[in-house]
């Protein structure tokens, strides 16, 4: 008897089909790309078997990625592109202008840098080493992929992730979804132990630092809490010996050298900082174009340099601990990420200050690209049931702005993504028509001081009294970070809305910035808004009185008491120009008292109106 195959409707009658995905990590200084295969997430060789491609495009004759690129270095710097990610989302005058690139002065929001093959952004350059590693993946498994979930640092803001985004589209890959790394990283780990706990993913990149506590439960992540610094990594201490170098041979600044021969000594540094993890002592004999150092460093020495550069990762972790309402005590694991956790001192300095071992069995350069390759087979559809829900934070509340130049937060830091909050707002003033909708990401109390994402207007409001029109505003941010705000009014359903793509990113110092301002400024904020409010009141109630006395002032008061509404008004006016919040309350009541006979008529006459040709039967 023929057996027949059946399938429900969507389901595939082929279920060992493997659908290709791919986890990439897309470094600042190294990239990497990892699948999973039979059950086995692992990176993915290129054709000469290295698993780790520089994260460098060198811009001649030809385009050159990786290592490739990453020997034209120190010939030809200018057209070789490293520590791109550094670029990513964010505006001219936020490029550090240290670096040795030429930057085309006419670029607008995104820095162009001149190159040989003419100006490139550092979405195209990006775009170019995810190609590479898309290739790479292609080849060693033979097919092309369905999808691959990109990591970015938990630090990345909106402009950020949308310019990586923007890259891997570019690459010509379906972004299944941008991860964090450190999320990435438990990940890895989560699958081999699924016990319960608090984590702390301390990764120390080449040029950025992330800490994230993270709560493992029944298999779920959530990230309580991100810290970082996108200016600290492995070249910070490469920095250290290159200037210890230069010290032993009596040379005190930079300025004399050439590019290139800083180039020879920064690689120099950079190797003796990896031999330092590995040995006590290291020979140094550095020549490079009449420069020669012939010295030796000791592991001790460089630990001592260090200590500076680990006190500040370590009081990062501090913060992080604290956002995340936890105490040090409360934290069961501490993964590392990233090369420079190689480094003894920094496994040591961790280790001490978390009380307890840190985990480094999974190798600290591949860790992330794993996790995000196991987070890409489950959402390509590879496994039988999405496992694993993973859940970010905002690192900034997100709000609205609402009359009198106060925001109104719709969504508060440290909220898990993705997430989606709707608040109704409604017209300030009769036969208003459109509504204009400001968003703003920061903790304090006064537009002014937070940071503008986006402004939009919502039109076509049917003309109502004031207060009579509801407009749901909803922000809704994705799983990759996104934000995007939507107006509507609900009685017509007229609509309209935003995807928030800010010009330029924050870095991480000044999201602190804005934090310890909003702390600092709590007494001050709460005194501003309630005064603000007070003015909003005050026009309000200047708005209504014009537009009743307008409509029926004559044929309803005397010209006593008109007069008196008027006097009332006008204190009223002035006192609102003023900031004494008691003193424009005091004239809002005198108003509300001179003008209540009028209101009340004002009514009686509005239920006539409504009634007349009626009969009083017909309301019983
Ligand atoms: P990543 O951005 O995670 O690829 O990290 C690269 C950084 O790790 C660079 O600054 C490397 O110099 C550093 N690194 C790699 N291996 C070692 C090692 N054995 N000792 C110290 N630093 C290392």
């Amino acid at each position: 008897m023929a057996v027949l195959q059946s399938a429900e409707p969507g389901e595939s009658t082929a279920p060992h089909e493997h659908r290709l995905a791919v986890g990439i990590d897309l470094g600042t200084t190294n990239s990497l790309v990892a699948s999973v295969r039979s059950g086995v997430a692992e990176t993915l060789p290129d054709e000469a078997g290295e698993h780790i491609q520089p994260s460098v495009v060198h811009y001649g004759e030809t385009i050159l990625v990786g290592r490739e690129a990453e020997k034209l270095a120190i010939q030809d710097p200018k057209n070789t592109l490293q520590s791109i990610k550094r670029f990513m989302g964010r505006s001219l005058q936020d490029a550090d202008k240290s670096s040795l690139y030429d930057f085309d002065a006419n670029s607008e929001s995104v820095p162009r840098i001149i190159t040989r093959q003419g100006s490139v952004t550092p979405i195209e350059v990006s775009a170019k080493i995810l190609e590479a590693l898309k290739l790479q993946a292609e080849r060693t498994l033979g097919d092309e992929l369905t999808g691959a979930v990109v990591t970015v640092p938990a630090y990345f803001d909106d402009a950020q992730r949308q310019a990586t985004k923007d890259a891997a589209k570019i690459a010509g890959l379906h972004v299944l979804r941008l991860l964090n790394e450190p999320t990435a990283a438990a990940i890895a780990y989560g699958l081999d132990s699924k016990e319960e706990g608090n984590i702390v993913v301390f990764d120390l990149g080449g040029g950025t630092f992330d800490v994230s506590v993270l709560r493992l439960h029944k298999g779920v992540f959530e990230v309580l809490s991100t810290a970082g610094d996108t200016a600290l990594g492995g070249d910070d201490f490469d920095d250290l010996l290159l200037e210890l170098l230069l010290e032993k041979s009596g040379i005190s600044t930079t300025a004399s050298l050439s590019a290139n021969t800083l180039r020879a000594l920064k690689t120099e540094a950079k190797s003796l900082k990896e031999l330092l993890s590995e040995h006590d002592q290291v020979k140094v004999d550095f020549s490079y174009d009449g420069l020669s150092i012939k010295t030796d460093v000791t592991k001790q020495q460089f630990n001592e340099l260090s200590d500076g550069l680990l006190k500040k990762a370590l009081l990062i972790c501090r913060k992080a601990i604290r956002d995340a309402g936890i105490d040090l005590a409360d934290i069961n694991n501490i993964v590392m990420v990233g090369g420079s956790t190689r480094m003894p001192v920094v496994r040591e300095k961790v280790s001490d200050f978390f009380k307890r071992p840190v985990l480094i069995n999974i190798d600290p350069d591949k860790v992330v690209a794993i996790g995000a390759a196991i987070q890409a087979d489950v959402l390509a559809g590879n496994k039988s049931q999405g496992e694993m829900l993973l859940l970010d934070v905002l690192p900034l509340s997100l709000g609205v702005e609402t009359m009198g130049g106060l925001v109104e937060k719709i969504i508060p830091r440290n909220t898990t993504i993705p997430v989606a909050k709707a608040q109704e707002f409604t017209t300030f003033k009769d036969g208003q028509t459109a509504m204009m909708v400001h968003v703003l990401q920061g903790e304090r109390d006064l537009v002014d001081d937070c940071r503008s994402l986006a402004k939009f207007e919502l039109r076509g409001i049917p003309a109502m009294v004031a207060g009579a029109a509801k407009i749901r505003i909803t922000y809704q941010v994705d799983a990759d970070g996104l934000l995007n705000v939507s107006a509507q009014e609900l009685q017509s359903g007229i609509q309209a809305e935003i995807q928030v793509k800010p010009s330029f990113g924050l870095s991480e110092d000044e999201v602190t910035t804005m934090l310890k301002a909003s702390q600092a400024n709590v007494q001050d904020d709460v005194r501003a808004r309630s005064l603000r409010e007070q003015k909003v009141e005050a026009q309000r109630v200047i708005i209504a009185i014009d537009s009743a006395l307008a409509a029926d002032g004559d044929t309803l008061l005397s010209d006593e008491e008109k007069q008196k509404i008027v006097e009332a008004r006008e204190n009223l006016y002035k006192t609102s120009q003023a900031d004494n919040e008691d003193v424009i309350k005091e004239a809002i009541e005198l108003c509300e008292q001179v003008s209540a006979d009028y209101v009340a008529r004002r009514m009686d006459q509005n239920i006539k109106t409504a009634m007349a040709g009626h009969n009083i039967e017909e309301y019983k």
